[in-house]
C-alpha cells in the first residue's frame, strides 16, 4: 500500500481544521482552495463517517454558526520509541494528545524476534488498559534511534526484522507499522506543527546527531541502499579517512566524521599529550568542549572547524540535488556563534551561492520528542486519509 494523499483535498481541510481549531465552512473553503459545492461533499462525507464533528456557537454578531471540528477520539496511534537501554510505548489521540504510556528495559540479547515479542505484549496492554478498541488503532510507529542501533543490533537492518511485528499488529489491529529513525520522524513532525517549513533539510547535532529532507511536507526517501527501509543513508565527507562506520559499513561518512567519539579519538591521535590530558578529554562532555573552543582553545577550535566543513559538504550535496528553501539546525553547537560562523565560512567558500543565507537556527527543541513516532500513523493514515474499506463504513 502506498501511503500518499488518497485525497488531496481531504487532507488539506483536515489540516487545516486541526490547525485552526475548528473552522466554518465558508473559511475552510478559502484556505484550501476548493469550491463550496467540493467543500459541501467532502464534509457532508467526514461526517458521515465521524472524523469531523459539527459545534454550533453564536458569534459576536449573535449569528448562529456551525464549526467543523476534528473529531480527535475518532482513532487512536501507537507510538513505540526504541532508545538504547529501553522502549517506551505511548497510546495517543488523533491530536497526539498521550493517553497512556508504558516503558520497558531492552533484554535484548541479539534476539529479535524475542523482543517484537516481548514489545507485542506491552502494546496490548497499553490498548487494554486505555479501553481502545483494536479496530480503532490506526498503526504503530516505530521510532528506532541510532544508539539502539549501534549498540544493540547491526543485523537489524540485514533483513526486515520487523515483519513479524507487522505481521502480528496486521492480525490484531486495523492498523499498519511504520518503521523510521529519529531523526526523518521528527522532520516529518517538526513539518506539520510548523508549515511554514515546507522544503527543508534538517540537520541535527547534539547528543543526537543526523539529517533528514522534507520535500512538500513529506519525507524523501534516501537514495536506494539495502538500508533504505529504515531510511539510513549516510553520506561520504571524508573519502580518505581509514575509519569504517559501523551502521553503514562505509569509510569516511558524515555520521562517523561528526560523532564525539571520533572527534576525542582524533585529538587524541594527533597530539601526544600526558595521561593526565588524555583523560580529561576522554571525561570530557561536548558542552565542555564546545566552551573551551569557544574560549580559545587552538585543539578545540580545529575540531569544531572540522565539524563545520563536513555539515557544510553535506548541506552543498543535498542543495545541488533538491529544491531545497530551509535549512534547519538544531542542537547546542548551533547556538555556538563561533561555530555558526565557520560554517558560514565554508559554506561561502564551498558555494558562491545563498546557501548560507538559507541557514535557520531552531530555538526551540519539539515539546514532546516522544511523540514522534505515534505522530507517523496520523500522518501516513488518517492525514493522508489511507483508511481500509472496513473503517468507512
Ligand atoms: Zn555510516
Amino acid at each position: 500500500m502506498e501511503f500518499k494523499s488518497q485525497n488531496k483535498n481531504i487532507t488539506n481541510l483536515l489540516k487545516f481544521i486541526n490547525e485552526s481549531e475548528g473552522s466554518n465552512k465558508l473559511e475552510i473553503a478559502e484556505n484550501i482552495m476548493v469550491s463550496p459545492a467540493a467543500l459541501t461533499k467532502i464534509s457532508k462525507k467526514l461526517l458521515k463517517d465521524d472524523i469531523l464533528l459539527e459545534k454550533k456557537y453564536i458569534d459576536e454578531k449573535n449569528r448562529k454558526k456551525n464549526l467543523l471540528v476534528i473529531n480527535y477520539d475518532r482513532f487512536f496511534s501507537i507510538g513505540v520509541l526504541i532508545e538504547k537501554n529501553f522502549t517506551k510505548i505511548i497510546l495517543t489521540n488523533l491530536k497526539n494528545d498521550v493517553l497512556g504510556e508504558d516503558t520497558f528495559e531492552n533484554n535484548y540479547s541479539g534476539d529479535f524476534e524475542k523482543y517484537l515479542v516481548v514489545l507485542l505484549e506491552f502494546i496490548n496492554k497499553i490498548v487494554e488498559k486505555c479501553n481502545v478498541l483494536p479496530e480503532k488503532v490506526l498503526g504503530v510507529g516505530v521510532v528506532v534511534t541510532n544508539e539502539f542501533m549501534v549498540k544493540k543490533s547491526l543485523d537489524l537492518f540485514k533483513e526486515d526484522k520487523f515483519l513479524t511485528l507487522k505481521k502480528e499488529i496486521s492480525k490484531k489491529f486495523m492498523g499498519y507499522v511504520f518503521v523510521e529513525t529519529e531523526i526523518r520522524a521528527e522532520a516529518l513532525y517538526r513539518a506539520f506543527l510548523e508549515p511554514v517549513y515546507k522544503n527543508f533539510f534538517l540537520v541535527k547535532y547534539g547528543e543526537k546527531r543526523g539529517s533528514a529532507i522534507i520535500i512538500d511536507n513529506k519525507l524523501v526517501n534516501p537514495a536506494i541502499s539495502h538500508y533504505r527501509s529504515m531510511g539510513t543513508r549516510h553520506f561520504i565527507v571524508e573519502p580518505n579517512s581509514e575509519i569504517y562506520c559501523e551502521i553503514c559499513k562505509k569509510k569516511g561518512c558524515f555520521d562517523t566524521m561528526v560523532s564525539p567519539k571520533n572527534i576525542f579519538e582524533e585529538i587524541l591521535k594527533e597530539n601526544n599529550y600526558s595521561a593526565r590530558v588524555e583523560n580529561l578529554y576522554k571525561n570530557m562532555s561536548f558542552e565542555e568542549f564546545i566552551k573551551r573552543a569557544e574560549s580559545g582553545e587552538i585543539t578545540e577550535c580545529k575540531s569544531l572547524r572540522k565539524i563545520a566543513r563536513y555539515i557544510a559538504i553535506l548541506m552543498i550535496n543535498h542543495n545541488n540535488l533538491l529544491p531545497l528553501d530551509t535549512f534547519l539546525l538544531s542542537g547546542r553547537i548551533f547556538k555556538s556563534s563561533l561555530f555558526l560562523s565557520y560554517l558560514k565560512m565554508y559554506l561561502q567558500e564551498f558555494q558562491l551561492g545563498e546557501v548560507h543565507e538559507k541557514l535557520i537556527v531552531l530555538e526551540k527543541k519539539l515539546v514532546k520528542e516522544e511523540l514522534i513516532a505515534s505522530f507517523l500513523p496520523i500522518n501516513y493514515i488518517f492525514y493522508n486519509y489511507n483508511f481500509q474499506e472496513s473503517s468507512e463504513e
